[in-house]
This record gives structure tokens, sequence and C-alpha cells, in this order.
């Protein structure tokens, strides 16, 4: 089953530059997609679309079988990480966590179950009480997991998010997130430009080159051909 499909999807900003010449590609549902590409080739416009936090120029964007070209991020049942992190400082883990069901009005027991549960699976159940600036690049980003996975959504959407992390720190982490991922099942699309992380990571890969897609595949298909 198809989880995400666009179809013929373009984005040129109000400035006039053309980011995503018309694409069309599909996400299956539990996939783990990688768009990958140097800067600029139109890897985060693509994810801001999917979000709803860009607007779609011309095409179709589908999730869960449901056109959402003009849904709001609200409703469109996704969370996304990104490489800043994007914790409130001045908020525990706790309450960073906390802070996307409080607004949705979920119960108090339900919330605590639910980042209790998080923090567990992330290794972050004696940090519950820290502020972000007591905890280290890693556990940030774990954090910054946390509070998507407590929302329990249909999508994942992953910005760069381990491009301020130290090179041995973000091996470990591509390994924690697809873990996680497959534990979860919940189909994710990650961009990054880089190509180890690409490769390691991704069920399927999307390259990207000046807002067009080059080559789509598994790992192997795209950086394996004889
Ligand atoms: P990537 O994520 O691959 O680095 P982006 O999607 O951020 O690429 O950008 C693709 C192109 O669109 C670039 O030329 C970039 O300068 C341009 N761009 C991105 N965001 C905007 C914006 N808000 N307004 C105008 N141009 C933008
Ligand atoms: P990335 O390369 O990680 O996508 P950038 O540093 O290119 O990020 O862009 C950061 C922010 O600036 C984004 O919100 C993007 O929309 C915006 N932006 C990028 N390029 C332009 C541009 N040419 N004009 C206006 N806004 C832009």
């Amino acid at each position: 089953m198809k989880q995400v499909t666009l179809t013929n999807v373009s984005k040129t900003y109000p400035n006039g530059v053309t980011a995503v010449r018309p694409t069309s590609f599909e996400i299956e549902k539990g996939e783990f997609l990688v768009l990958v590409g140097p800067s600029g080739c139109g890897k985060s416009t693509i994810l801001r679309m999917i979000a709803g936090l860009e607007a779609i120029t011309e095409g179709d964007l589908e999730i869960a079988g449901k056109r959402v070209n003009d849904v709001e991020p609200a409703e469109r049942d996704i969370a996304m990480v990104f490489q800043n992190y994007a914790l409130y400082p001045h908020m525990t883990v706790f309450n960073n966590m906390a802070y996307g069901l409080r607004n949705r009005g979920t119960s108090k027991a339900e919330i605590d179950k639910a980042v209790r549960d998080a923090a567990t699976m992330l290794n972050l159940g004696e940090f519950l009480d820290r502020k972000p600036s007591q905890l280290s690049g890693g556990q940030r980003q774990r954090v910054a997991m946390g509070r998507a996975i407590v929302r329990n959504p249909a999508l994942f959407l992953f910005d760069e998010p381990l491009s301020n992390l130290d090179a041995k720190l973000r091996g470990q982490m591509r390994i924690e997130i697809r873990a996680l991922q497959r534990r979860l099942g919940v189909t994710s699309v990650y961009v990054t430009h880089d190509q180890v992380e690409a490769m390691t990571m991704a069920d399927r890969i999307v390259v990207l080159n000046a807002g067009r897609i080059e080559q789509i595949g598994t790992p192997s298909e795209i950086y394996h051909q004889p």
C-alpha cells in the first residue's frame, strides 16, 4: 500500500526560483525512503511540501490515499525531526516530549505513559527532568525523536537530523533511527546530502539534482551498478 504519492509535483517560489521540477514518486507504507543530493537540489522543499509547510505549485500530493494539497500541516498526521532539534530550551525533557500531546487535549495519564514509554525506548528515562542545555547532542536528538514518537504519527519526516553531530555519534544514531523506525513500522522520509547515510539507512533512495529526479532505487541498485 502507498503511504505517499507525488504526481508531477513542482515548486516555484514567489521570487521565481523553481526548486522542484515536475516530480513523481511513491512511498510504500513502512518504507524508509531517503532523498539525497547536493545542497540546493530541492530536498527540503519536497519534504516541506509533504509536511504542508510549503504550498505545491503544480501537481498532486496524496497521503494515505487522500489528496492533501490544501490540507493544513496539523491535519496530516506527520511528525518532523530537524537538524537543529527545535527543542524548547526552558522546558524539561518530559515537557518537550509532552508538548504536542498537550496541544491535542490528550489526558494527563495517557501523556505520562506515552512520554515514559518513548523515553525508555530512547534511553532517556533518567533525563526527563533535565533541560536541553544539560544534555549531549545525541541526547537532544533523541528528545526530538521522542517528541515525534509520542504523537504516534503515520509519517516521520527527517530533515538532515544528524548533520550537527560528530562522525562517531552520527554512525551510532543512523543505526538507532533505523532500529526505532523498524520497531514502530512508521513510514519515513529522510533528507540528507550524505551518500553514506543514504546508502546505509535507506530501503529506497531518490537521488535529486537541480530539482529533478536522477535515479530511484535500492542502495545496491544505485551504488553498486556494474
Ligand atoms: P536542499 O534541501 O536540497 O538544499 P532546498 O529545497 O532548500 O534544497 O532549495 C532548493 C532551491 O530552492 C535552492 O535554489 C534554494 O535557494 C531555493 N529556495 C529554498 N527555499 C526558498 C525560499 N523560501 N524562497 C526562495 N527560494 C528558495
Ligand atoms: P537547507 O540547505 O538546509 O535546505 P538553507 O540554508 O538553504 O537550508 O535554507 C534555510 C531557510 O532559508 C529555509 O527555510 C529556506 O526556505 C530559506 N531559503 C533558502 N534559500 C532561499 C532563498 N533563495 N530565498 C529565500 N529563502 C531561502
